[in-house]
């Protein structure tokens, strides 16, 4: 089987059909997370809400992402996006920092209407100093946003995932719809239009190696820093229904160390200039998350998340573990073929 029609015949298994799809009138998820705005150490509400999902995800897909799974299968309605917004709200406890997603992009007509997005805007205007919401950059114009940074009474934050700044690794192992440089032109229009700019960069996708995927984040962070205000480091975890759970199921593929992640922190803190860089691993310390030996991951997780939050990259000099070793071996030897 080629990589393009294993990407196709994963995206056409997972997604839900709209007969089967679950409750629409019941937002995905909501959580507490800690978070850093203008230096201070605050509490971010991040809310999850269920919409038809990312319209590139029914087509293909990128390969490490199965958020269609918790998608509608068809468009929401107003009224259904409504009252996951009145449920939302019952949890919201003011948190300064608010950021809301969708599984796919926030200003996608088919996944949220105008008129819903500005309800939602709305909704934490007067009550959170900061709103973030991830959009596909076709969406990013000034049409889309303009309103929207007009209806809240903070700072508007516009998430990209940008992935990697390499043409190649974008098309051919991310399988992203569209080249870095759309993701750069959309950054440039939303800074335009005075909000903010954050950009996901992926640390491992399929097909790099160990080191390779280090250089590729480290690169990415260097290239991208101009253009963003933050740029957040996502280290694979392995979603189900995707080309990455399909390699990983055969092991063809492992998410990265946490090492790599503490590497690529490291070596990009010194590329970065004053964007802020965080990383803050989904999955960390598990299997189908980035991982190391199990006996140092949480305090590595730890001071990755230490170090995210205060912007102080020094502390990360000071981790060690025997499985260090093993890592190095691992970056030497992937490239020859080699199972450290
Ligand atoms: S990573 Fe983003 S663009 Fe890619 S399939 Fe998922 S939601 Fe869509």
């Amino acid at each position: 089987m080629n990589p393009e029609s294993l990407a196709r015949a994963v995206a056409r298994d997972r997604r839900p059909t709209p007969a089967s799809g679950p409750d629409a009138s019941r937002f995905v998820n909501a959580w507490v997370e800690p978070e850093a705005l203008d230096g201070d150490r605050v509490r971010a509400f991040v809310l999850i809400l269920r919409t038809r999902g990312c319209y590139w995800a029914d087509l293909k897909g990128c390969t490490m992402c199965g958020y269609a799974r918790d998608t509608l299968g068809r468009s929401a309605t107003a009224a259904e996006l409504a009252e996951q917004l009145r449920r939302a709200l019952e949890r919201y406890r003011d948190e300064p920092y608010v950021k809301v997603y969708t599984s796919g992009s926030f200003l996608d007509d088919r996944e949220v209407d105008p008129a819903s997005r500005e309800a939602v805007v709305r909704a934490f205007s007067g009550r959170a100093r900061r709103l973030l919401f991830e959009t596909l950059p076709e969406f990013a114009s000034g049409g889309t946003v303009a309103p929207l940074r007009d209806a809240f009474s903070g700072e508007l934050e516009v998430a990209l995932g940008l992935e990697s700044t390499d043409p190649v690794v974008l098309s051919r192992y991310v399988h992203k719809n569209a080249p870095p440089s759309a993701y750069l032109d959309a950054a440039g229009r939303l800074r335009q239009l005075g909000v903010r700019t954050k950009a996901y960069l992926l640390l491992k996708p399929p097909y790099l190696t160990e080191s390779e995927a280090i250089e590729d984040v480290v690169r990415s962070v260097g290239e991208a820093a101009a253009t963003f205000d933050t740029l957040s480091v996502n280290p694979v975890h392995i979603q189900g229904g995707t080309v990455v759970e399909w390699l990983f199921r055969r092991g063809r593929y492992r998410p990265p160390w946490l090492w790599s992640v503490v590497e690529g922190l490291r070596l990009g803190a010194a590329r970065r200039g004053p964007t802020r860089l965080v990383s803050f691993p989904t999955a960390g310390g598990l299997a189908r998350g980035p991982h190391n030996c199990g006996s140092c991951d949480r305090a590595v997780l730890s001071a990755i998340e230490q170090a995210s939050l205060d912007q102080q990259f020094d502390r990360l000099d000071q981790l060690d573990c025997s499985c260090r070793g093993a890592w190095e071996a691992a970056c030497r030897l992937e490239p020859l073929g080699v199972e450290a």
